[in-house]
């Protein structure tokens, strides 16, 4: 079976040159294997994404060279899927509703702050304090009647104890140097959501249930995604999905250092295209062949 990678952006902003390097790393191993190469719009965040910034994506990758096999794949298209994961795992009682505000979680956590240092996640967020996992039954109902907003956690201990350990297959590097057999660390992402009342899906579902609908063999994508791959895989575990391998690839920064952003104009591709940069040139700024 040839291999499948794909590249997966969220349509939130104009893609920039750490989304050219991605693009045409999957799009040239996918090229010198002989594999598949796929575009997925990650657009479950109605919010902040855009057909604008859909079609702009359309045009900024093909006029770099890129192409990809039909259909493309819209999350948005797709929620039903993501539904039947969720309900996949409720029914193994590994997910259950939380009702606070976001200002409420940082309330909670404030006050745990008090008695001591709380738990980060890898991007540097407090873990949510577990609080809704106490309520009864009876009090979830009500909740859930009374029309709250609610977000869908992983009740990630049971989670781990249900899947044991798991591993994953780093082909490229993570932010440490991590390579070959990584064990996953979920745990440090705490009781994660999968799912809110008004977006009934989260990036870590559908992302994993998307890679397994569509055969991904290989997953190609910036290190800044490195520690989320353990919740992936955790997932993928426990829903019984087949395990891609992954390659996390050294991240585009600007002059300072940081991370790119949508918003870094000098490293926006419409801007350098604007400013005359050929495609060749793109490649090259990214020390590609
Ligand atoms: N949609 C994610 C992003 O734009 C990438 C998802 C992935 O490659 O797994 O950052």
């Amino acid at each position: 079976m040839p291999p499948v990678f794909r590249f997966a952006p969220s349509p939130n902003g104009y893609l920039h040159l750490g989304h050219a390097y991605s693009a045409l790393l999957n799009f040239d191993l996918a090229r010198q294997s002989g594999g598949r190469f796929l575009l997925r719009i990650e657009d479950i965040d109605p919010a902040r994404c855009r057909a604008e910034f859909e079609m702009a994506i359309h045009e900024d990758l093909a006029w770099l060279g890129i192409n990809w096999q039909q259909p493309v794949r819209r999350q948005s298209e797709h929620l039903a899927d993501y539904g039947n994961a969720l309900e996949q795992l409720s029914a193994e009682g590994l997910v259950y509703p939380s009702f606070e505000s976001r200002a409420e979680v940082a309330r909670l956590v404030a006050q745990r702050e008090q008695s001591g240092p709380w738990p980060r996640d890898p991007d540097g967020a407090p873990l949510y304090p577990g609080t809704a996992k106490q309520l009864s039954a009876g009090e979830r109902a009500r909740l859930m009647e009374s029309g709250a907003p609610y977000a869908l956690r992983l009740d990630m201990a049971a989670a781990m104890a249900r899947a044991g350990r798991v591993f994953w297959t780093e082909q490229g590097e993570g932010p440490a140097g991590e390579t070959g057999r990584i064990e996953a660390h979920p745990g440090a992402w705490g009781d994660v959501i999968l799912a809110r009342k008004e977006t009934p899906t989260s990036y870590h579902l559908s992302v994993v249930v998307d890679d397994a609908l569509q055969e991904v063999t290989e997953v190609v994508r910036g290190q800044d995604l490195f520690h989320a791959t353990s919740v992936h895989v955790l997932l993928q575990h426990l829903l019984g999905l087949p395990q891609p391998r992954y390659r996390h690839h050294r991240l585009i920064v600007d002059e300072a250092g940081y991370k790119l952003s949508k918003s870094t104009r000098a490293t926006g591709l419409r801007e350098l295209r604007a400013a005359g940069a050929t495609p060749a040139d793109i490649r090259s700024l990214l020390g590609l062949p």
